[in-house]
C-alpha cells in the first residue's frame, strides 16, 4: 500500500534520508523506533509530503505522490497524520474539528459528517466533549479528538509520530488502546513510538532506524529479544 524505494533527503549538508525502502502493506502495522535524530519524523513526514524528496519514489495504492494543489488535500486525507502535539483548531469545538475535512475535503454533507464524527468521538470515548473545545478536554482526550478527526477522512493509511510522548503517564494507555483498537479493525498503520506495550500487542514489525538509514526490520518478538545489528543492540540496552 505504502511504498518508499531509494528516497533520499538532505537538509542542508546534512543526509537525513539514505536510501530508504521501505513497503508497508494493507492493513500492517510497522512501528518504526531508532535514536533521536535518526530520521524518522522526516521518513513518515514524506510520506504525506510534508517534507519533499530529492530522490527516489514514493507510492500509494500504487500511485505517486501528487505534487501540489487539490491532489495535495486529496492526498492528506489519504494519508492521515497525528502528531505528538495534538494540533486541534483551539477556536473551534471537538464536533467542528472532526466535520470539517470531511466538509470540505471529502464533500459530506454537514449532516452526515455530524453523525459519522459521534460515532467516531464515541469509538474514540470522547462524545460527550464533543461541544467543549480543545482546552477543556485533557491532553489524552485531545490526542483522542486528534485521532477521530484522521479518521474522519477515512484514511488508507494512519501515520503517529510518537502520539503519546507528551502525554501523561495516566493518559498514555487510553490513546493506546484506541490504537490498539484501530490495528485490531484492520487499519495501515505507521507508527513512531517506543512504546514496547503497543509495539507487542499490535506491530506486525519493527523497523529500526539510525543515522538515515534503515538498520533492521523484524518482527516485534525477534527485534526486542534478539536484535542483529551492533547498533540496535546499543540501542535497546539504552531503552529498555
Ligand atoms: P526524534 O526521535 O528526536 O524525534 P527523529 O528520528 O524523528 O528524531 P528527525 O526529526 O527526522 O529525527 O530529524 C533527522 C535529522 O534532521 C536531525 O538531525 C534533525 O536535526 C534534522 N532536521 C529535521 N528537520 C529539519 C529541518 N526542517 N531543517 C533542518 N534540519 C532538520
Ligand atoms: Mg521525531
Amino acid at each position: 500500500l505504502v511504498v518508499l524505494q531509494d528516497v533520499n533527503k538532505h537538509f542542508g549538508d546534512l543526509h537525513v534520508l539514505k536510501s530508504i525502502d521501505l513497503s508497508v502493506d494493507k492493513g500492517e502495522v510497522v512501528i518504526v523506533i531508532g535514536p533521536s535524530g535518526s530520521g524518522k519524523s522526516t521518513m513518515c513526514r514524506t510520506i504525506n509530503r510534508l517534507e519533499t524528496i530529492e530522490s527516489g519514489t514514493i507510492t500509494i495504492d500504487g500511485k505517486p505522490l501528487p505534487e501540489e494543489g487539490k491532489d495535495l488535500a486529496q492526498l492528506r486525507a489519504d494519508v492521515g497524520m497525528v502528531f505528538q502535539s495534538f494540533n486541534l483548531f483551539a477556536h473551534k469545538t471537538i464536533l467542528d474539528n472532526v466535520t470539517l475535512g470531511p466538509i470540505k475535503v471529502r464533500k459530506k454533507s454537514k449532516s452526515q459528517a455530524e453523525k459519522d464524527a459521534m460515532a467516531l468521538l464515541e469509538r474514540v470515548g470522547v462524545q460527550e466533549q464533543a461541544h467543549k473545545y480543545p482546552a477543556q478536554l485533557s491532553g489524552g482526550q485531545q490526542q483522542r479528538v486528534a485521532i477521530a478527526r484522521s479518521l474522519a477522512m477515512e484514511p488508507k493509511v494512519m501515520l503517529f509520530d510518537e502520539p503519546t510522548s507528551a502525554l501523561d503517564p495516566e493518559m498514555i494507555n487510553e490513546v493506546l488502546d484506541v490504537m490498539v483498537g484501530l490495528a485490531k479493525d484492520g487499519m495501515t498503520m505507521i507508527v513512531i513510538t517506543h512504546e514496547m506495550g503497543f509495539a507487542r500487542k499490535a506491530a506486525n514489525r519493527v523497523v529500526f532506524m539510525d543515522d538515515g538509514q534503515i538498520v533492521e526490520q523484524a518482527t516485534p518478538q525477534e527485534f526486542f529479544t534478539n536484535p542483529r545489528s551492533a547498533r540496535a543492540k546499543d540501542f535497546l540496552a539504552k531503552i529498555l
